[in-house]
């Protein structure tokens, strides 16, 4: 029996007018896709880029709008645009796919691209904090941000990081909270994240480490609309003018409770060609779905946990990866490519084009330095460094596999041979090009450890 994505479509929805929903609908008409397409959206604002409202929070005071960017023009691209009807509800059946919007609309169609991104948390209670995810966030934050203002922000993460620098950079006075030991830990490891935390003080920035924020409760002047106070578990109090909340973001998919059955993050798990798999839990009603059901649904973006040829499951929170994947999705979808998912020895042997595998990609201009993550570094990884980060000019940190290998195969030379997992780079901007084409391949990068360590050789020469 044919799948809905092999049989002719002729309509779709697209739920999420961000970075993913957008390149989706680009790429349904860049593939000949000539039956109804429906976006739905959130913010009442066309798509726009994310990164610049933190590393460009202040030099940018417009949203960077993706028709500007990457020349996504939607209202030129989709039938139905409904940029501030949000969807509430999702029905999947054998036949069709039925989103309920805010406004009490049915949008039916033959599949479903379900792109509703990320939200950023916001715990219990921190009701006086405000939070960075949106273009209208960034108003409220950009106005509050004059010189001499009390900033505290919760969370030294990619966004804590890089509000913290420009704020300080515009002279507002800032303290950042962080739970763990050092800067970044969950992303980067201790190692490393301790490599960063003097970056702080350099900015001018304060940092508070190895403590948790208890609360955030409005200002200590009864009445005042206006500033928050951060009470730390230690017993410290912060007064400030401003909280920011930058302790991460997760998956919006609430809406979807009951409809389809969620990794326990939030994310909805695909495969390689971004179709939802997600079949885990048969005692969930929402795990029931017949198969044809399922594969009228597919996700693409940070709300995607997919299938990644080198690192696994990979969740969402990449932007490279909401540029990339809704092309190969949308593919698949059209029956153009229905092998999507196969691994790449599989199509090889079946005469198929290798699809481009992207290495998880994140990169972030944090208190006057940059950096560039390819791959998803594990706590469990052996790092090892790439020239002297207490030098000027760059350095890297490689996160490599197996460390626990007790017989490492050896080259002729007798150097150790490495897999790698992760790369990051600080401050080195020629040396990105060269690694984004190290990792975006189907197999594991493997060096000779040696050679790689040692900055006047190029890490493509340590190739193994
Ligand atoms: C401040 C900031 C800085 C960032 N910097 C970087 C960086 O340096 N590097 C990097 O790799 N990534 C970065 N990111 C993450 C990156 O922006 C995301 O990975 C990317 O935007 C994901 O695109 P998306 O379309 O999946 O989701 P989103 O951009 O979140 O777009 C989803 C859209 O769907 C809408 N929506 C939500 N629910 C519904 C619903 N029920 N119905 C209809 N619409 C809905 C939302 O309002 C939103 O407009 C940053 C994110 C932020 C917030």
């Amino acid at each position: 029996m044919p799948t809905p994505s092999a049989q002719v479509l002729s309509s779709v929805v697209v739920v999420g007018a961000g970075l993913a929903g957008a390149q989706t609908a680009a790429a349904l008409r860049k593939h000949g896709f000539e039956g109804r397409v429906t976006v739905l959206g959130a913010e009442g604002l066309p798509p726009y880029d994310r990164p610049p409202l933190s590393k460009e929070l202040l030099k940018r005071t417009e949203p960077v709008w993706l028709s500007d960017d990457l020349g996504v023009d939607l209202p030129a691209l989709v039938d139905d645009l409904r940029l501030a009807d949000p969807a509430v509800r999702l029905e999947v059946d054998r036949e069709r796919v039925v989103v309920r919007t805010a406004s009490g609309d049915d949008v039916v169609a033959d599949a479903v691209v379900l792109a509703s991104g990320s939200e950023p948390v916001r715990p219990a209670g921190w009701d006086s904090a405000v939070t960075l995810h949106t273009a209208a966030d960034a108003e409220r934050l950009r106005a509050a941000l004059v010189p001499g203002m009390r900033l505290v922000v919760v969370g030294a993460g990619w966004i804590g990081a890089e509000v913290a620098g420009v704020a300080a950079g515009a002279g507002a006075r800032v303290t950042v909270v962080e739970a763990g030991p050092v800067p970044l830990e969950r992303q980067l490891g201790r190692r490393v994240g301790s490599l960063l935390a003097p970056w702080y003080d350099a900015a001018g920035v304060t940092l508070v480490t190895d403590v948790a924020v208890d609360q955030v409760l409005p200002g200590s002047h009864e009445g005042s609309p206006d500033g928050a106070r951060v009470t730390l578990a230690d017993g410290r109090v912060l007064e400030a003018d401003l909280v920011l909340a930058a302790v991460g973001a997760r998956p919006a998919s609430g809406w979807l409770a009951g409809s389809l059955p969620r990794e326990a993050n939030g994310g909805l798990r695909v495969n390689r060609a971004g179709r939802f798999m997600g079949v885990r839990h048969p005692t969930d009603p929402a795990g029931r779905l017949h198969l044809d059901a399922l594969r009228r649904v597919w996700v693409v973006g940070d709300l995607a946990t997919r299938e990644h040829p080198v690192f696994g499951a990979v969740p969402g929170g990449h932007w490279s990866a909401a540029l990339h994947d809704p092309d190969v999705t949308v593919r698949a979808l059209l029956g153009l490519d229905e092998r999507a998912a196969e691994p790449e020895h599989v199509r090889a042997r079946l005469g198929l084009a290798p699809i481009p595998a992207h290495a998880p990609y994140v990169f972030s201009q944090q208190l006057a330095h940059d950096l560039a993550l390819f791959g998803v570094p594990s706590p469990f990884d052996e790092v090892v460094l790439r020239g002297d980060p207490a030098a000027s000019g760059g350095w890297a940190a490689l996160y490599l596999e197996n460390a626990l290998d007790r017989h490492p195969r050896r080259t002729p030379d007798g150097h150790r041979v490495v897999t790698v997992r992760a790369a990051l780079l600080v401050d080195s901007p020629r040396e990105v090009g060269q690694v984004r084409k190290l990792m975006n391949r189907d197999e594991p990068l493997r060096l000779d450890l040696t050679r790689s360590l040692d900055p006047t050789i190029k890490l493509k020469d340590a190739v193994v």
